[in-house]
């Protein structure tokens, strides 16, 4: 029996694997960056670029018996999912990819999936068994080692095609308007109390763009 030969994506239908990171934190965030391209900083990501300081550099290494890749680009022909995995050691012939973030592992969930992801990758193109990866967190300077089981696995896929579906609809999801909102570095462009209650929004932008008395009587003089 032969396996089923992989979809053909459209350029405009693959999936960043950076994104399902921001989908699994929150898929309005992830809309506002993938497909408004907006993007802001703040002292998270700001500390993110830091932790990933280095690891823009594409090189190889080795040490202690263990090849590390850094910068690999990664996809998977059969998610359409596309990347750049920070590193990648090799065990072996076994690779162990490591995603490096700032703060400590609070938020691990939401990088699991992004770290899942690069497993599912690195098992399509080498044709091995990616069992695990870690997160690296800079700021605690500890390693959390992700076990890509079967329920993270069936996660990636479902985000994967949920992203591509939001990507095509082009529809901004609902704000979260909750704890994450403080946090997140589009907090001043997504305007969450606003727009997560359309009544609301609805009435500000009447009142936004109702002219003032003093225009009325100018237009009618
Ligand atoms: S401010 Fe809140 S609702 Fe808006 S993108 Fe960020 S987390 Fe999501």
């Amino acid at each position: 029996m032969t396996a089923d030969p992989a979809p053909r994506w459209r350029d405009d239908e693959l999936v960043p694997i950076s994104a399902l990171e921001h989908w699994s934190y929150c898929p309005r965030q992830c809309a506002l960056i993938h497909l408004e391209q907006t993007y802001d900083e703040n002292l998270y990501t700001l500390r993110g670029n830091r932790a990933h300081r280095g690891a823009d550099e594409p090189g190889v290494a080795s040490a202690r018996g263990v090849r590390v890749v850094r910068a690999m680009p990664i996809w998977s022909a059969r998610l359409g999912l596309t990347g750049r995995a920070d590193a990648v050691e090799f065990r072996g012939e076994t690779p162990y990819p490591i995603e490096y973030k700032s703060g400590s592992s609070r938020s691990w969930e939401h990088e699991a999936v992004q770290l899942c992801a690069q497993a599912l990758c690195l098992e399509e193109m080498l044709g091995v068994a990616v069992p695990a990866g870690a997160v690296w967190y800079h700021g605690s300077r500890q390693r959390r080692e992700i076990a890509c089981d079967a329920a993270l696995r069936a996660l990636v896929e479902e985000v994967t095609h949920a992203i591509r579906a939001m990507l095509a609809g082009e529809r901004l999801p609902a704000a979260a308007n909750d704890a994450r909102c403080p946090k997140c570095s589009l907090f001043e462009a997504c305007l969450p109390a606003l727009t997560a209650r359309p009544a609301r929004l609805r009435g500000f932008m009447a009142e936004l763009f109702h002219p003032a008395p003093d225009e009325d009587r100018l237009d009618s003089a």
